[in-house]
């Protein structure tokens, strides 16, 4: 079976501990290769080849580090079907949804920002004929990029592209859960020529290797993307220490439909927004705000049309959710139906986990699930499950619905169906989220910043708000006279 191996100082190495974790296939539940086990001295390797290269990364021009970016995009886009089908095995996701966002999206991750620090210039702010400012926006040095399982090549490579194209080297750790995608890519970066040393990949736990970037002195700076809870331990790690953190966490994102909106428009992305990925993606809505005059038609509808959804074998075309993650977060999920249910809540469809015929018997599927009758405050509407169960809700007025949406600790996206353009503005500006998406879902312009509030995160990644963020910004003050 096949070992992964880490990516440092340029080379593929083992773990210098020898030891490895078995890496699951979710859709058959079975081992099918090997994860190194690393610690913190595999990270101080790590550390060190980046030490090591960021002298000369740091001032080799921006058209060269361009050049050998858009190099690893055309190897990830050559090598299209290989990491669809490398990224599905890993993570169970459908193959074809690997192919249509998760590897397309992880090579334009490269290609802009590739291309996004040649067109990237600092501010300058005269002060008239007194003095003129300048700012000057050097590379920090070491990045450490942590993240997690649910899109893995592409949220890893969303932390990755902005730390190098800014002349920063990395120490990168992807979920010890979905790590292949990320060893081809330490082949790619081999091919393209990127300079050893600075993209370094340590695979391993969270406790171990991610805790060991967390806290290495010589790390200044750390991406995160994960769970709420591991964001606060890394922000008590890395905060006393003065680290700059981005911090990109989860989520409980509301979708609210008011009667006005293009209804067949809203159910089919409303699917979508609901169980791509099988409700697990930050963005999905979660919890569902449908006005009360069209509550029943919108059960009705919805629940026929998810029931149709397949739950199947990730490789088949026709298969819509392929399986969760792992075993644990199959339970973990399906733990909180039977929550929902102590609630009071009523199961509408799904609710269940899926059995699979052949080989597929011991995979971890799970039926999409739809529940009603719950307040919106209990623990089911509070707390993020990130599995395929969303909750449907009626409600009155405008005032009652922003209530229920601002009610939680997260508040990294929402999505709001209306034809009423006012009320889409005034809705969008009181909702407490970083992104709202209005008659649309996860339409993503690289550009834009990208974050959540509360407990959603700290910071924004995107457009130059990363650049901005993977650099260190001095002012320089000269007078004229
Ligand atoms: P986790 O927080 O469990 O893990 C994220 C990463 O952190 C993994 O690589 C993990 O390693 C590592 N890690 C775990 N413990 C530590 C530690 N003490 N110090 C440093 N690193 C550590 O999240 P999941 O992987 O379970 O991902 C799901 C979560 O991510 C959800 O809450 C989801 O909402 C959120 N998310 C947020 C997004 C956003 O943009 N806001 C986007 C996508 C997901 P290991 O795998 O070994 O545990």
């Amino acid at each position: 079976m096949l070992k992964i191996k880490n990516y440092i100082n340029g080379e593929l190495l083992e773990p210098l501990g020898k030891e490895y974790i078995d890496n699951y296939n979710p859709s058959i539940g079975k081992v099918y290769s090997f994860i190194p086990d690393s610690d913190e001295r595999d990270v101080e390797l790590a550390t060190q080849a980046a030490l090591s290269a960021f002298p000369t990364w740091s001032v080799t021009p921006k058209e060269e580090r361009s050049r050998i970016m858009l190099k690893i995009s055309e190897l990830i886009e050559k090598n299209l079907e290989r990491f669809a089908i490398a990224e599905s095995t890993d993570n169970g996701k459908p193959v074809s949804l690997a192919r249509m966002v998760d590897i397309p999206r992880a090579a334009s991750n490269f290609h802009f920002y590739a291309t996004a620090i040649l067109h990237y210039a600092s501010e300058s702010h005269s002060m008239e004929d007194t003095a003129i400012n300048y700012t000057l926006r050097t590379p920090v040095g070491v990045a450490g990029c942590i993240s997690p399982w649910n899109l893995p090549l592409y949220l890893f490579t969303w932390k990755i592209a902005p730390a190098i194209a800014s002349g920063n080297c990395v120490v990168a750790k992807p979920s010890e859960i979905t790590p292949m995608t990320a060893y081809l890519l330490s082949e790619l970066c081999i091919e393209a020529g990127l300079p050893k040393g600075v993209l370094n990949i340590v695979h391993g736990y969270g406790h171990k290797v991610g805790a060991a970037i967390t806290a290495h002195p010589k790390i200044p700076l750390i991406s995160f993307t994960g769970g709420t809870k591991t964001g606060a331990e890394i922000a008590r790690v890395a905060a006393p220490m003065f680290k700059k953190l981005s911090l990109e966490l989860g989520g409980k994102n509301p979708n609210i439909i008011f009667a006005d909106c293009d209804f067949e428009k809203m159910i089919k992305t409303t699917l979508s927004s609901s169980f791509a990925n099988q409700g697990q993606i930050c963005l999905c809505g979660s919890r569902i705000f449908i006005e009360r005059s069209i509550y029943e038609k919108f059960k009705t509808e919805f629940v026929s049309r998810v029931k149709k959804m397949k739950v199947g074998n990730p490789a088949d075309a026709e298969s819509k959710l392929g399986a969760v993650v792992s075993k644990s977060h199959m339970e973990k999920v399906l733990s909180y139906v039977d929550l929902a249910k102590q609630e009071g809540g009523i199961v509408l469809c799904g609710g269940v986990q899926v059995k699979l015929d052949g080989e597929f018997a011991e995979g971890y599927y799970i039926a999409p699930t739809v529940i009603e009758g719950l307040d919106y405050n209990c623990r089911t509407n509070q707390e993020e499950i990130f599995g395929p169960v969303v909750t449907i809700t009626p409600f009155d007025t405008e005032e009652e619905v922003l209530m229920f949406a601002n009610s939680t600790q997260y508040g990294l996206a929402s999505i709001l169906w209306t034809e009423n353009l006012t009320r889409a503005h005034r809705m969008a500006s009181n909702l407490h989220s970083g992104i709202v998406w209005i008659n649309c879902w996860l339409l993503r312009d690289l550009r834009t910043p990208f974050g959540g509030v509360k407990g959603s995160g700290v910071g924004r990644e995107g457009g130059f708000e990363a650049l901005h963020f993977f650099t260190e910004p001095k002012n320089v003050c000269i007078k004229l006279k």
